[in-house]
């Protein structure tokens, strides 16, 4: 069929397709060891942070909510799929993130389709190196749309300056490709001095920083990020998103956010999960910085072995090696001394940029990071 060969030619005309690893069925993929052609790995490439996705406590809530209410909602929120959960998810976000009000959503992905729904009609300046769901609520939207560089506040404001309309900023507080962090402080200055609406995307900083509450808290600026975004399934090791802000905001968002309202509303036993999460990290709130600390040990041990690691500064270390095929040998490498780790290639990452990525958590004991440290000092001299 004349449509397939195109579709075959699309494939082969891509640098650097998936190969079978990354999409292979593993056992249990969240776990701290992974199961993968019959080796048993560690898993340094998971969001899992926490370890929350095995956590009893979270278990059992989740198991409560299908026995009260079954497996799935088989309706949007707006029709009949609103489980009274929803409203304490809702009021506990809200008040865990220090905002009047929040909506949750069935992933971080639907979230920030959600979340650029607001800047219809709005000049939106974006970091490069924000996250695909971002790019695509813009794209979505149809809105003018202008990418500053990485964290380059300059050229924001150089962006700021030229725009006669109104404006939306749109930031990570912690990239997912880099590791490092947006620098908020300022940010917050420039929307202050440009009327621009801020929005922050918490993905990979809730459950770690500011005591498990995110950037936004640890700088106590909560009050002017204006609309705070996440996921619970990165370290609150379950699904859905969230979106925190003003009460005209969220309702705003409940009236016209297409990803709310067409869709199916999540499992109750989902929206369980995740309170019983939030509940965690309230009486957790350490978790994160004893993970920062663990980052920190294996960053600067790898930094001394001369391992580009960008400005990483979370529990999210890139390892740079440049050319796709390095990057993938390195891969092997490393899983034949029993790590997993991702190989991150274009186009999630421009050309020359391929790297692995390594993704640490809490619950990693001293021999599993003697473990890393070795492989990595192993790998250094081979590659
Ligand atoms: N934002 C960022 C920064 C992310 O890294 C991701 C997930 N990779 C998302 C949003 C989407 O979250 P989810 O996986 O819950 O859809």
């Amino acid at each position: 069929m004349e449509f397939l060969k195109v579709l075959e030619n699309k494939l082969f005309d891509l640098r650097s397709n998936f190969n079978f690893r990354s999409i292979r069925s593993i056992s249990n993929g969240a776990e701290k060891y992974i199961t993968i052609d019959g080796k048993k790995l560690l898993n340094l490439a998971s969001n899992n942070y926490l370890g929350l996705t095995n956590n009893k406590v979270i278990k059992n809530m989740s198991i409560e909510g299908i026995k009260r209410f079954g497996t799935g909602a088989s309706s949007s929120r707006l029709i009949t799929g609103n489980n009274i959960l929803y409203d304490e998810l809702e009021r506990e976000i809200s008040d865990f993130k220090n905002k009047q009000n929040s909506l949750v959503l069935n992933s971080g992905y639907c979230a920030n389709l959600a979340a650029l729904s607001i800047a219809k009609n709005c000049d939106i300046f974006m970091d490069r190196l924000c996250h695909a769901s971002l790019i695509d609520g813009a794209i979505l939207i149809g809105a003018r749309f202008h990418r500053f560089k990485h964290n380059d506040l300059d050229h924001l404001e150089k962006m700021l300056k030229s725009s006669n309309n109104q404006k939306v900023i749109v930031t990570e507080s912690v990239f997912s490709m880099d590791g490092d962090k947006c620098d908020l402080v300022n940010l917050v200055k420039l929307s202050k001095e440009y009327d621009a609406f801020l929005i922050l995307d918490e993905a990979h900083a809730t459950g770690i920083f500011g005591n498990g509450r995110g950037l936004a808290h640890e700088y106590s600026l909560e009050n002017d990020v204006h609309l705070n975004v996440g996921t619970f399934s990165k370290a609150l090791g379950s699904l859905g998103g969230y979106l925190s802000g003003d009460k005209v905001t969220i309702e705003y968002l409940i009236n016209f956010a297409r990803s709310l309202i067409y869709t199916t509303a999540l499992p109750p036993s989902v929206i369980a999960a995740n309170l019983a999460a939030l509940k965690f990290i309230r009486e957790n709130p350490s978790c994160g910085a004893v993970l920062l600390q663990i980052s920190d040990d294996v960053r600067n041990y790898l930094k001394s072995l001369g391992f580009e690691t960008l400005n990483s500064s979370s529990q999210i270390i890139p390892i740079v090696l440049g050319d796709s095929e390095k990057t993938l040998r390195a891969q092997e490498m490393l899983f034949d001394m029993g790590l997993f780790v991702a190989a991150i290639r274009e186009p999630t990452v421009p050309t020359n940029f391929a790297r692995l990525r390594i993704s640490l958590r809490s619950d990693l004991n001293l021999d599993e990071v003697k473990l890393i440290k070795q492989a990595f000092t192993s790998l250094a001299g081979k590659i």
